[in-house]
């Protein structure tokens, strides 16, 4: 959910610098990491944050000489802080295609390493991964009440970082091919240590709801790396590298020109009611939540149902609980989008039981509502071979609430009982 303060600190940066994405253009977030007074990892001589912002600049630059077509919004261009979430914020309110966080890496005194890394958002047991994603994250114990903000999320705690085994979305393949291509060129264009593609559990590309990776430019705290990120050789170099390698990602998954997905018959889909509307003999996994949805942000005039459609089907096993205030409810997300779909289309694989339900400028695909966890995880299970990606997701009294914490509560209510 959406902070007031962040809404209209977005709504300043937008107003400031973009244009939407609606605009038919693709719109391409780059995030330099850090600013102001959180400086990243530090070198003999230069900071991270610097050689972030430099590398982020001259790759939009690339990217705005030379494809006009491409709308480039920078979290920031100078040098000030801004939590991780409002870095999210900015792409998601853009409805951003895609993007790209830069950074630059560092090991603690006493040792050594060296290369190039691009990442992706996901969970990797390999301890290297978990230090560097516990390092960028880490930044957000200097934004106020980050508790509060992150819900309890500890950037220092491994146990925090279980939750992003819940985290493969479907932009993951993209995520993976983008990942890979900035990976080779950068390597090949700028001569940089191939370190791999790899995945990990970043704040900053969870709260995104688009492709995205984050770049580790090189090692601050080796001397020849920090050298050739703080030259302007280097710098170009690595910008030149990331570039070409979106030109690749975009003309492989840029669609703006050919799908306009906003077609007149989508004016007519209310937002939160399940899609299609299905005839009552049509029998379902599990029956849907009545009454508890989501709080919808601006719903679309005039489509809006008076009331939901009263589910005459009778409930089945385990789902009887639902109307049961202040206990977790349990859906399987298949996928989000931040557009929304025809009833229908290719994405939803036949399946006509797919409820919509609208956050912030999300739209969320989900199958299946139950307060029985269990049910729900047998049902992604089901659904895997359609939506690979779909993972559990879970509400309290219609507001969204971390998956881990839901399941711990339904494992508590189901010991009491
Ligand atoms: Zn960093």
């Amino acid at each position: 959910m959406l902070k007031k303060i962040t809404i209209s600190f977005v709504f300043f940066i937008l107003s400031a610098t973009a244009s939407w994405a609606a605009n038919g253009r693709f719109t391409l977030v780059i995030d330099a990491g850090h600013g102001g007074h959180d400086a990243g990892a530090l070198g003999a001589f230069s900071k991270e944050k610097d050689i972030n912002l430099n590398v982020a600049l001259a790759f939009g630059r690339y990217v705005e000489q030379n494809l006009p077509d491409v709308n480039v919004i920078y979290t920031r261009k100078r040098d000030v802080f801004i939590p991780l979430h409002q870095r999210a914020d900015i792409a998601n309110k853009a409805k951003a295609d895609l993007f790209i966080s830069v950074h630059t890496n560092s090991v603690v005194p006493g040792h050594y390493a060296k290369g190039f890394q691009v990442y992706t958002l996901g969970m990797h047991r390999a301890k290297d991964n978990l230090d560097v994603a516990m390092r960028e994250n880490s930044v957000i114990s200097m934004e106020a009440g980050y508790q509060r903000t992150y819900q309890g999320f500890d950037p220092k705690s491994s146990e925090s970082y279980i939750m992003f085994e819940f985290m493969q979305n479907a932009n993951m393949e993209k995520s993976v091919e983008l990942a890979r291509l900035i990976q080779n060129s950068v390597c090949a264009s700028a001569g940089r240590i191939d370190k791999g593609v790899h995945q990990a559990g970043f704040l900053v590309l969870r709260e995104s709801y688009m492709p995205s990776c984050l770049i580790e430019l090189g090692f601050i705290t080796a001397a020849d790396e920090e050298e050739y990120l703080n030259s302007p050789g280097g710098i170009d170099a690595m910008a030149k590298g990331i570039y070409e390698a979106f030109v690749k990602y975009k003309n492989m998954y840029d669609t703006h020109i050919v799908v306009p997905f906003r077609t007149a018959d989508n004016k007519r889909i209310a937002v939160g009611r399940a899609i299609p509307a299905l005839p009552a003999d049509t029998p379902r996994p599990v029956a849907p939540a009545t009454g508890r949805r989501q709080p919808k942000r601006n719903p679309p005039a005039a489509v809006q149902k008076p009331a939901q459609k009263k589910d005459s089907q009778p409930r089945q096993k385990g789902t009887g609980t639902e109307q049961q205030k202040n206990v977790p409810v349990f859906k399987v997300q298949v996928f989000a989008t931040n557009r929304q779909m025809r009833p229908g289309c290719e994405q939803f694989r036949g399946h006509t039981d797919i409820d919509c339900v609208q956050e912030g400028n999300l739209y969320k695909y989900t199958i299946g509502s139950s307060t029985n966890y269990n049910e729900i995880a047998r049902l992604r299970e089901k659904l895997k071979k359609d939506f690979p990606q779909a993972f559990v997701i879970a509400y309290k009294d219609g507001v969204r609430m971390d998956t881990n914490q839901a399941i711990g509560e339904f494992l508590k209510n189901k010991r009491k009982k």
